[in-house]
């Protein structure tokens, strides 16, 4: 199973709570003018110049293998380690806002529009995020369309760089997907350009593979603890 395509704005437009959130503003707090006009602008300049667009196929679980062991630097054990060999179905994938938002975030902080620009980057980093959850979505929407999966099978995404899956896992994937078919390219660090991108694989199964303890060693220099959030909402998504 392979996808390719653009993804239209209105599936992927972040609400301004979330953006306000990753400004650091917590939910329910008061937000000055000057705040709420720059998520407004920022959120009005996304939707004018963002160009999402998508990437999966369909991998199997012993080139998953080699794919995930990648240049051999993830932690071990790690959760994705454990979880990918219980999944019914995976798939690689990658999304991009576009080349686009990216200048024009580099531009306003270069002229020091710094809270257009922090907006606008706020919002193009939620909407990335958004992004990956839609082609998750259609990822789990076309296996049930195939009879591959049923309305009880649930999808998660994961991505290099996250709970003890190397960085460096990049080189891998991007072998074996070729995200450049919509202009994502790797940088020699393994960073994604476009900068708003995310890639990395869709887990497809029972929602109980995704359950694990937030133990690992790594875990302790996790500042957001957000697989616990991802793990609870695991039942309510894809539905
Ligand atoms: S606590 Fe943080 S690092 Fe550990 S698994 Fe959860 S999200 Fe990943």
């Amino acid at each position: 199973m392979n996808w390719r395509g653009d993804i239209h704005i209105d599936h992927v437009t972040p609400p301004e709570a979330n953006i306000l959130r990753a400004l650091g503003v917590p939910n329910g707090h008061a937000v000055n003018s000057r705040t709420r006009d720059a998520v407004a602008a920022g959120l009005e300049e996304l939707r004018t110049i963002a160009e999402p667009s998508g990437v999966f196929a369909s991998v199997d679980r012993s080139h998953f293998a080699d794919i995930y062991e990648g240049d051999g630097d993830n932690a071990v054990p790690s959760p994705l380690a454990e979880i990918f060999p219980r999944a019914d179905e995976l798939a690689l994938f990658a999304v991009t806002l576009g080349t686009p938002v990216s200048e024009r975030i580099a531009a306003l902080f270069t002229s020091r529009e710094y809270a257009l620009g922090a907006a606008l980057d706020a919002a193009a980093s939620e909407a990335a995020e958004l992004t990956a959850t839609h082609v998750t979505d259609t990822v789990l929407a076309k296996l049930r369309h195939a009879g591959r999966a049923t309305a009880e099978t649930r999808a998660l995404e994961y991505s290099p760089g996250y709970c003890g899956w190397s960085l460096t896992g990049q080189r891998a994937l991007f072998a074996a997907l070729e995200p450049g078919r919509i202009g994502i390219t790797l940088t020699n660090s393994c960073l994604m350009e476009p900068v708003k991108s995310v890639s990395g694989v869709v887990v497809i199964g029972p929602a109980g593979i995704h359950d694990f303890n937030d133990d690992y060693g790594f875990c302790t220099d996790c500042a957001t603890h957000d697989c616990r959030d991802r793990i609870r909402r695991i039942s309510e998504l894809n539905t």
